[in-house]
Order: structure tokens, then C-alpha cells, then sequence
């Protein structure tokens, strides 16, 4: 009733192909033989899970307890293939092998993962959430608590969703699970569409409402909160993902999906990552350009530096120096780390910063200049500055400029006299 029919027809497929297991005791426990077919075991679930149910009978806990834990190995077909091929150890070490291993857990690639399903198996939707972090989280490596709503088995009907045999034939479908929608119709010819049924989604039974779960109102499942615990290793880059196997919702007769947590570094405001290396743009004064620079960085674990140039060591504006070690931790080896890469502007001192009189004193610092050779008669013009916006020869606010263009004409001798 709670798995859709396709799962259970595939299960009994690879049920008839069971022959040799390692252990029986959860087929003992459920009184069937290890070929049982899928169907099989659910039925001997029921039939026991009725006889040894705690509310009815307050002194069976334990026995209920082994009835359960045989289920939910039998009745996953992964969990069921582990159980078989290596009994009870092999089924732990399956498990371990799946959820125990941090670096399985929390550092695997989507796509990059273990995990195999055999098939048949069916999965629930994979959820993606974005985890906001800063460069510093990624730096230093940090520990984040995710509060998630989930959907899990109803712990007391075991995902039935009613009472042992409450279910009904599905009134809307008959029992087919699929409704059939006329759209239109031509002379001969009918127009139908099939979509699932939306009175039992597709499951073709209903549970009437004197018979459902008062727990999870015949939905099988409850909302429960989650908290997940997102380690951020040191090293980690935006756009990570981190895998949490079979964290998402629950659903009768699937697996539970995953949960891809997807890192997102927020934009810092002094460094850029590449790849391990940090870059980060640096403005230094002229002197300091010629002389030395002396200036300090905040590093992204808090500490200071004082990075220096040596004396009479010129940079450029442009010039992109190298820090080696103060980049960010690498991956999975965090004692080792990339360059900081320094991207030098000067900023030129204001105009008129150095009294004229000492121009000359400045001057004769530099390396003397080589003076140009002049001809006999030459016209000497002073730099102003320039404004694209008014540029007078592109016609552009040309009423301001009346005047130099009776100036200009005046200077060009062969305008003058056709004039
Ligand atoms: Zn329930
Ligand atoms: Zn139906």
C-alpha cells in the first residue's frame, strides 16, 4: 500500500534471485525464507508489527524492536544486499563504509561519491541548500548548524499511514492509480490524457478517515526538525559541495535523497581568492613608492603583518609582489599554504604639493634628463587639461567657445585673406 507497484515488482525480481545469504536471523525474526519476496516480508512485518505492537501488548517492546530492525533491513534493498552477502558485520561495515568516514561525508564532489546503488533502488529528490560563507570561514575553517524542516517515516504507524488493513480500494481510480482526463472530442476520435491520481497519488488504495494515523493523519510521515552539522575544513572553495547521504526527506518505499550543501563565499572586501592564492590591491604613496613602503595587512585569522619593501627598491604602479605563504590553506593539507600577491597603485602627490621653490631641489635628485634640440624658431604651448565632455572641435556646447573661434581663424593666416 505504501509503495508505488513498480517498486514492489522490482523487488520481487531481485528477491527471485536470492539464494545463498550468510545469516538468517532477520528472516527468522519474520518468519520467512531469505528467497521471500519483497511483498513477502512486508506482509510478515504487518502480521507481527500487529501481534507485537506496544499498545497492544505493553510486554512485547523488545520482540517489537527485533520486528522492526528486521524490516528496515529487509524491506532496503541496499541494506538487504549488505545483510545477505556479509550478515550483521557486513551490513555495519556497508553502513560505516556509507555515512562513517568524514571524508566520504563532508568533502566528496558531487559526482565524485562512493556510493553505488544497486539498482532497483529507488531514491527520494536530492535537496540542494546554499550555505553563505566568508573567505575567513574558509580560511580558518569553521563548524555551521543547519536547522532543516524534514519529512520522516511516522514513527508510530511505521509509514502506514492507518491500522493494519485499513486500507481501501481508491474510489476515484478504482484501484488503477492513474486518472484519465478528457480534453476534446472529434468525430472518431477522443482526446484523453492519463495523470496520476490525485486522490491517492497513484497508490491506487485510500485509507478512510476513521482509520488513519492519528500521528501523521494518514500521511506516513511527520515534519521533524534536523539539525545538521556542516564542518567547513580549511582549504574549502566556493561552489564546494558537501554531500550528506540520506539526509532529505523519508518516504515510504524509497530511499531517502540527499542533502548537497552548496558552499557560497560572500565577496571580501580587501582579498580575492585565486585558486590558493590571495591577491589583494595595495595603494602606496609616491615616496614610499621610491624609497620603502612600510604597510600593514590583516591577515584573515586576525593576525597583523608589516610587509616592506627594501630601501631604494622602486615600485611601479602596476607591479604585483609576492607574499609566499600568506595565501589561503591548502585543501586537506592546511599547513601548507599559497602567496599573497600584492597589486601596487601609486597615488601621486596633488598638484602643487611642493612649493616652487624647492622644484629645483627635487629636480636634481633624479637622473638628469636628456634636453631636446630645438630649431632656430619654434612655437612654445603650455598643457591644460582636458575634458572629452568639452570638446569644443566636436561641435559639442559651442556657444561657450564663440569667442576662441574668432581667435582661431585669425591665427591661420590663408583663412584670413580668402576671408
Ligand atoms: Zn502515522
Ligand atoms: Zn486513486
Amino acid at each position: 500500500m505504501e509503495a508505488a507497484a513498480c517498486t514492489d515488482e522490482r523487488r520481487e525480481d531481485s528477491g527471485a534471485i536470492r539464494g545463498m545469504v550468510k545469516e538468517t536471523a532477520y528472516y527468522d525474526i519474520l518468519g520467512v525464507p531469505p528467497a521471500a519476496s519483497f511483498e513477502q516480508i512486508k506482509r510478515a512485518f504487518r502480521r507481527l508489527a500487529l501481534k507485537y505492537h506496544p499498545d497492544k501488548n505493553p510486554n512485547a517492546g523488545e520482540k517489537f524492536n527485533q520486528i522492526s530492525k528486521a524490516y528496515e533491513v529487509l524491506s532496503d534493498s541496499h541494506k538487504r544486499d549488505l545483510y545477505d552477502h556479509g550478515g550483521e558485520s557486513g551490513l555495519k561495515d556497508g553502513q560505516r563504509s556509507h555515512h562513517g568516514s568524514p571524508m566520504d561525508i563532508f568533502s566528496v564532489f558531487f559526482g565524485g561519491g562512493s556510493r553505488s546503488q544497486s539498482q532497483g533502488d529507488r531514491k527520494g529528490k536530492t535537496v540542494t541548500h546554499h550555505l553563505v560563507v566568508s573567505l575567513e570561514d574558509l580560511y580558518n575553517g569553521a563548524t555551521r548548524r543547519l536547522s532543516l524542516q524534514k519529512n520522516v517515516i511516522c514513527p508510530k504507524c511505521q509509514g502506514f499511514g492507518a491500522r493494519h488493513g485499513a486500507g481501501v480500494q481508491c474510489p476515484k481510480c478504482r484501484g488503477s492509480g492513474m486518472e484519465t482526463h478528457l480534453l476534446g472530442q472529434m468525430p472518431g476520435l477522443m482526446h484523453t490524457l492519463q495523470t496520476t491520481c490525485s486522490e491517492c497519488r497513484g497508490e491506487g488504495k485510500c485509507i478512510r478517515s476513521r482509520d488513519r494515523c492519528r500521528d501523521c493523519s494518514g500521511q506516513k510521515v511527520i515534519r521533524e526538525k534536523k539539525i545538521l552539522t556542516v564542518h567547513i575544513d580549511k582549504g574549502m572553495k566556493s561552489r564546494q559541495k558537501l554531500i550528506f547521504h540520506e539526509e532529505g526527506d523519508q518516504s515510504p518505499g524509497l530511499h531517502p535523497g540527499d542533502i548537497i550543501i552548496i558552499l557560497e563565499q560572500k565577496k571580501h572586501p580587501v582579498f580575492q581568492r585565486k585558486d590558493n592564492d590571495l591577491v589583494m590591491s595595495m595603494e602606496i604613496g609616491l615616496a614610499d613608492a621610491l624609497c620603502a613602503c612600510r604597510q600593514k595587512v590583516e591577515t584573515l585569522d586576525g593576525r597583523t603583518i608589516l610587509v616592506t619593501s627594501r630601501r631604494g627598491k622602486v615600485i611601479r604602479p602596476g607591479d604585483i609582489k609576492c607574499i609566499p605563504n600568506e595565501g589561503m590553506p591548502v585543501y586537506r593539507d592546511p599547513f601548507v599554504k599559497g602567496n599573497l600577491l600584492i597589486n601596487f597603485q601609486v597615488k601621486f602627490p596633488d598638484p602643487g604639493w611642493l612649493p616652487t621653490e624647492n622644484l629645483k631641489q627635487l629636480q636634481d635628485l633624479f637622473p638628469s634628463r636628456p634636453k631636446p634640440t630645438l630649431p632656430g624658431v619654434i612655437e612654445e604651448v603650455t598643457l591644460s587639461n582636458y575634458d572629452p565632455s568639452e570638446d569644443h572641435t566636436r561641435g559639442g556646447r559651442r556657444e561657450a567657445y564663440e569667442e576662441d573661434r574668432v581667435d582661431e581663424s585669425c591665427h591661420h593666416p590663408m583663412q584670413c585673406q580668402t576671408s
